[in-house]
């Protein structure tokens, strides 16, 4: 068992990104532990031709650190694979290839340990990292990156089971899925247009999306909406007073949690060659429908959505949940829990450096990535704003600029100082 520096728990691109800038601070002095048996990006939700949502060039290092050895450019060009990809012209390129990248990068970081999942931190001077009842590493800083998990809200969480499932089951569940007989995809977000354009690529012809919003509404990837993905627009956020700061990140919504123009013109295109196939729309889009209770019984699932004109059922053979994620929990032991603080929402209190307010002595501090999107903004849980978060950590624990942001050309004022 070694002692750390700073261990990160989870190996998702926040941790890699850390870890990769990492080397320029305290080379060999972080570990990250991750519960998987290797490197891997979603690896369930990695479904047929499913493309990024951001550009390459937001990368795990170069808007902090461009010359850096783990920047995308450099695994295209030592891969032999940039030529093939800039003639390719992809407008967001395949997610499989970001996935391939980050395990370039994983590979080549060294610090990762795998297959190590964390079901306790522990503090005692130090944080102790304790996986199936042994302590696997110590450290004297903690950085939590455990990213997210699927969710189902309460009245939906009832029928998972064999009639509905979450998308991270869709490729697993395929071969038993009968593509004549009807099934639900319910979330109007991108896992469930991804999941809806899976079902038609698979040849389904009786697929129902439901979704909550007045229409499957596209991601606002405009030059405006962009400029609340830039450091600028973080630093703005951290003096505006928290209920405020909660409503305009409220307001932000549609930059990230929605579907990529590309994915909903696929949809649709896709929808059109099916029609004059079969000579009817294999998908039924159903907008603005909020599914209230849904029962499942031996020959299938009844779905019960309320829209604006009334109640409906939807009768069907399997339903895929594509209803949102939520953060994974920490697994902090309860007297560590008890100790740091938590905002009047019950959630983690991050400053503006990411590091957590907790009753602990001087020199052990911790750290979450990916837990701040009231404080942060929306990008805290995107690839935008990677190197620029750990960059801020890294600069915190270190209490010195090893790491300069720059972001000063900046056209908009959201105050006048
Ligand atoms: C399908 C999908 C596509 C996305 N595409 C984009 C995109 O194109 N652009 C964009 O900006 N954002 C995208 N996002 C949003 C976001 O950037 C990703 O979710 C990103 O992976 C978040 O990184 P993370 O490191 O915080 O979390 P994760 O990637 O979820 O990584 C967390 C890691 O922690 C590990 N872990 C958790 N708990 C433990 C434990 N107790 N012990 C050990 N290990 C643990 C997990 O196994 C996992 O590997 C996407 C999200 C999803 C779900």
């Amino acid at each position: 068992m070694h002692h750390y520096h700073t261990v990160g728990v989870g190996a998702g691109p926040a941790n890699l990104s850390l870890a990769a800038l990492f080397e320029s601070a305290a080379p060999h002095q972080i570990a990250l532990l991750e519960r998987r048996p290797g490197p891997a990006w979603h690896p369930d939700l990695l479904l047929s031709g499913v493309r990024m949502q951001t550009s390459w060039l937001k990368d795990l290092v170069s808007f902090v650190d461009p010359c850096h050895r783990l920047s995308f450019l450099n695994y295209m060009v030592t891969t032999g694979r940039a030529w093939g990809l800039l003639n390719a012209q992809f407008d967001f390129i395949p997610r499989q290839e970001y996935a391939q990248y980050l395990r370039w990068a994983s590979e080549r970081l060294g610090c990762i340990q795998y297959d190590t999942d964390i079901d306790r931190i522990s503090f005692d001077g130090g944080f102790a990292y304790h996986a199936g009842g042994e302590v696997v590493a110590t450290s004297d800083h903690l950085v939590l990156g455990l990213g997210s998990k699927p969710y189902a809200p309460p009245e939906l969480a009832g029928v998972l089971g064999d009639r509905a499932f979450f998308p991270e089951e869709l490729t697993a569940r395929l071969p038993q899925l009968d593509p004549a007989e009807p099934i639900a995809v319910v979330g109007g977000g991108q896992t469930g247009a991804e999941s809806v354009l899976e079902l038609l690529g698979r040849g389904f012809t009786r697929i129902s999306w439901l979704g909550r919003r007045p229409w499957f509404q596209p991601m606002d990837d405009s030059p405006p909406g962009n400029d609340f993905y830039r450091p600028a627009y973080v630093r703005f956020l951290q003096d505006v007073p928290q209920e405020t700061r909660r409503r305009l990140v409220d307001d932000h919504v549609l930059t990230g949690d929605a579907i990529t123009p590309g994915t909903l013109r696929a949809i649709f295109q896709a929808n059109y060659d099916g029609m004059l196939r079969h000579g009817e729309y294999p998908v039924t889009l159903y907008p603005e429908r909020d599914v209230v209770t849904a029962e499942a019984d031996g020959d299938g699932l009844t779905l019960h959505a309320v829209s604006p004109v009334g109640r409906e059922e939807h009768r069907l053979a399997h339903a895929v949940l594509a209803t949102g994620r939520q953060p994974a929990e920490p697994p902090l032991d309860p007297e560590l829990r008890e100790r740091i603080e938590l905002d009047d929402a019950g959630e983690l209190m991050v400053e503006s450096d990411y590091s957590l307010r907790w009753k602990g002595p001087d020199g052990h501090r911790i750290f979450a990535l990916n837990r701040s999107r009231h404080t942060h903004g929306i990008p805290d849980a995107n690839l935008t704003l990677l190197p620029v978060r750990s960059a801020t950590v890294i600069n915190s624990l270190f209490e010195r600029e090893i790491f300069t942001i720059r972001d000063t050309s900046v056209s908009t004022r959201w105050k006048v100082a």
